[in-house]
């Protein structure tokens, strides 16, 4: 994999805290998903920092990836495992097409959309082997997962996307009305790992097909 860094990103202070890094965590999923792309470039700002693993991602488009890095994070080994992690989750979204920019995924509902960060947040948890917050679901019960199902496949493509309302932030990462964080991850891990299957076996299984084969278990 030949990574590129954009040298005018905000971020780009800490190329050589991370280069090494990514350059070994995305070659090694590249092995894994060999449908990456050979050449991709990185954007380094600190917009999807999470605070409490003091880095973060994002797939901005077919072939750039934002990765966000905390300078002043103290465990500094705890952080470059949830890099690798994030590198892990970003590429799953890569091969899938579910990128901010150019995206090639199909989108019906906002459950597509959890459907697709849970496919990549079981895979960081399978094949990074981390253990990201925005995948313990089993604090919810079954009742109020489904409950965020149902409400996120009545959310439709237009109503997320619009202008300025909140929706994607509130279920993507805090909902302050409920006070609970990343009910869209959550719900779409907990679909994902009711089909049974592995997650490298869903790459091209559409979301329909994912909620399909989860309606049978
Ligand atoms: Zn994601």
């Amino acid at each position: 994999m030949e990574l590129t860094f954009f040298e005018d990103a905000p971020n780009y202070g800490v190329v050589e805290l991370v280069r090494k890094p990514l350059q070994e965590y995305f070659d090694e999923v590249a092995l894994l998903l060999p449908e990456l792309p050979k050449k991709l470039s990185i954007w380094l700002d600190n917009s999807f920092l999470i605070r409490e693993t003091g880095e973060g991602g994002s797939a901005y488009s077919p072939k750039v990836i934002n990765i966000s890095f905390d300078v002043d994070f103290k465990n500094k080994e705890s952080q470059l495992v949830d890099l690798r992690g994030t590198v892990f989750h970003e590429a799953y979204h890569l091969v899938q097409g579910h990128t901010f920019f150019d995206s090639t995924a199909e989108y019906r509902s906002l459950l597509d959309s959890a459907i697709y960060e849970g496919c990549a947040t079981v895979f960081e948890r399978e094949y990074a082997g981390v253990s990201p917050l925005w995948g313990e679901y089993k604090q919810h019960s079954p009742k109020e997962l489904a409950k965020w199902r149902d409400a996120m496949a009545a959310i439709s493509v237009e109503d997320y996307r619009g202008e300025k309302n909140g929706l994607w932030d509130k279920w993507a990462f805090y909902d302050k009305e409920d006070a609970r964080r990343w009910k869209l991850y959550k719900t779409g891990a907990w679909v994902v790992d009711q089909t049974g299957l592995d997650i490298l076996t869903l790459l091209n299984t559409s979301t329909q097909q994912i909620i399909d084969m989860y309606k049978r278990n």
